[in-house]
């Protein structure tokens, strides 16, 4: 399984050489809720792109970034939220490095629902600018359809992959159950924007605690490791076609 850091120079210039594609993962440190860690984002896409790498040696896997933009959990002990022009420009770089040693195929595993649209316009903006091609994958993504198919009873209005419900719960207990406190789970089933906003389908940045004092956006007591499994397995793959397609095209 190549990852980029703990590879020598010669053994990234014969990566660059072969044509492999780089995953990089990314995420935040925010609060998951009073049960998940708060880099749950963050580790959840390393470890579906270091999956998906040691099934296909030609994934190498870049340093994880675990600093991203969350204004609207930065309020909760313990989340750490960059400036969007910060997170913007410390993606610029990374992506900008990597170009430099002759990687042509560089995708985003971006694990991070508020992110989403900065991860768009970062990678626009690479391509605008500098004329270098990314592309940005969530992993919610990858799993779109089987969130709902896994979850049918969490009924929660807005995004399916929530915030430290069911789905995030399911996939942390798959991954490290013993740093999921499940005596504490807390359900959150509100909107996750305020009702003169979603209503019209609208955006408002709002602060999670105005939501959800405990900043949960889902129900965790549906969660699952068996279902957290079958999600991980899903993403893995879904990754492991993409890699190979992205190979493949000029
Ligand atoms: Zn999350």
């Amino acid at each position: 399984m190549p990852i980029w850091q703990e590879l020598s120079w010669p053994r990234i210039k014969e990566c660059a050489e072969k044509g492999c594609v780089v995953i990089v993962p990314v995420g935040v440190i925010e609060q998951h809720g009073h049960h998940l860690p708060l880099d749950t984002d963050a580790f959840i896409s390393q470890e579906i792109a270091r999956a998906a790498a040691r099934r296909d040696t030609e994934i190498l896997v870049g340093p994880t970034v675990p600093f991203g933009f969350t204004p609207s959990n930065k309020n909760f002990s313990g989340s750490i939220s960059l400036t969007a022009g910060t997170w913007m420009a410390l993606i610029r770089e990374i992506v900008r490095s990597v170009h430099r040693h002759g990687f042509t195929r560089i995708a985003l595993l971006n694990g991070h629902g508020g992110q989403v649209a900065l991860s768009r316009s970062t990678v626009a903006a690479l391509q605008d600018e500098e004329g270098i091609r990314v592309v940005v994958l969530n992993w919610f993504g990858l799993v779109d359809k089987d969130m709902g198919r896994l979850f049918p009873d969490e009924k929660m209005p807005g995004a399916r992959v929530g915030h430290a419900g069911a789905v995030e719960t399911s996939m942390n207990l798959h991954l490290r159950e013993e740093l999921c406190a499940q005596g504490s789970l807390v359900t959150h089933l509100g909107p996750q924007a305020p009702p003169f906003v979603s209503k019209v389908g609208g955006y408002v940045q709002t602060p999670r605690e105005d939501l959800s004092p405990s900043g949960v956006m889902g129900d965790p007591t549906l969660a699952s490791k068996e279902k957290g499994g079958e999600l991980f397995e899903l993403a893995v793959e879904r990754l492991c076609a993409f890699a190979r397609e992205y190979r493949e095209t000029e």
